[in-house]
């Protein structure tokens, strides 16, 4: 079948609001001369959970990392964040109260937990708020021990990372991004690393996660969550988004011949 040029065709699940979330227009973004992003449009309604699928250098962490502006795109950007647009027209110069924002109301999680190794897993989730003064130390304590009940960690808390598994330290991570209260959670193959018996802890968290109505950006190679807990799934080849619709359409009924080969490798 030949394909067709892709019209926009933006998932509206049930559960998510009109209200939008966050925003990206035409977002480009270039390494050297090799051009990563290709003018991303992407909207996202409060409370939709985004699965993002394709090949390995296809641009899924680059364009994760412009949304909380690791990386400076080159044109473009336009984070809308809960109805509030942060940064102006030049992504190259937002401004540091923009940055601050996006970092305090973005929460991302790596495939590389980057805990601080010389710290508990109750000083991890407590740092940030703590330099934020989000509260009396007490007050965080209490927070950060309930992030922790929360991903199954409250018999953990005193333990440094080094004595924690992998999956048990992706969960720190997670509540440490949850800390800060953020709007929207990027998550970047947080399962890759994981040993394949502690995979599915850390997809629970993050199903309750969405269960509980947080937005979400997944990058991930588990279809299996794509289908069941995410509400949209898209396809990115490229650098571009190549297909956009529900896990149905996506996973089960592909319009695109490089979707479904893609998909034909990895399902
Ligand atoms: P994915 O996450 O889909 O595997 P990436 O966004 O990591 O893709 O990478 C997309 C392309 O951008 C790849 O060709 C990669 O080599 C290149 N790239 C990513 N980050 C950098 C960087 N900091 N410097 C140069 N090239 C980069
Ligand atoms: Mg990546």
């Amino acid at each position: 079948m030949k394909d067709t040029c892709m019209t926009a065709n933006p998932a509206t699940p049930a559960r998510a609001h009109d209200r939008p979330m966050l925003e990206l227009v035409n977002l480009r973004k270039s390494f050297g001369n090799k051009t990563v992003l290709h003018g991303v449009d992407l909207k996202v309604p409060a409370g939709q959970v985004v699965s993002i699928i394709g090949a390995s250098g296809s641009g899924k962490s680059t364009l994760l990392r412009c949304v909380n502006h690791l990386e400076t795109p080159d044109a473009g950007s336009a984070v809308l964040i809960d109805g509030q647009r942060i940064g102006g027209p030049d992504p190259a110069r937002v401004s540091r109260r923009d940055l601050r924002r996006r970092r305090v109301e973005i929460g991302m999680v790596f495939q590389h937990f980057n805990l601080f190794p010389n710290m508990t897993a109750l000083e991890n989730v407590m740092e940030a708020p703590l330099a934020h003064r989000r509260g009396t130390r007490a007050e965080i304590r209490d927070m950060a021990a309930g992030l922790l009940d929360r991903v199954g960690l409250a018999d953990r808390m005193d333990h440094h990372p080094g004595k924690l598994s992998g999956g048990q330290q992706q969960r720190v991570a997670i509540a440490r991004a949850l800390a800060m209260t953020p709007k929207l959670m990027l998550f970047d193959e947080v399962t890759s690393a994981l040993d394949p018996e502690l995979v599915d802890d850390v997809l629970q968290v993050m199903r309750q996660l969405a269960e509980e109505g947080m937005t979400m950006l997944v990058v991930t190679h588990e279809m299996a969550f794509a289908e069941d807990v995410g509400d949209r799934v898209i396809f990115m080849a490229d650098g571009a988004i190549h297909e956009d619709g529900t896990p149905a359409e996506v996973l089960r009924n592909p319009q695109q011949a490089r979707t479904r080969s893609f998909l034909g490798r990895a399902m």
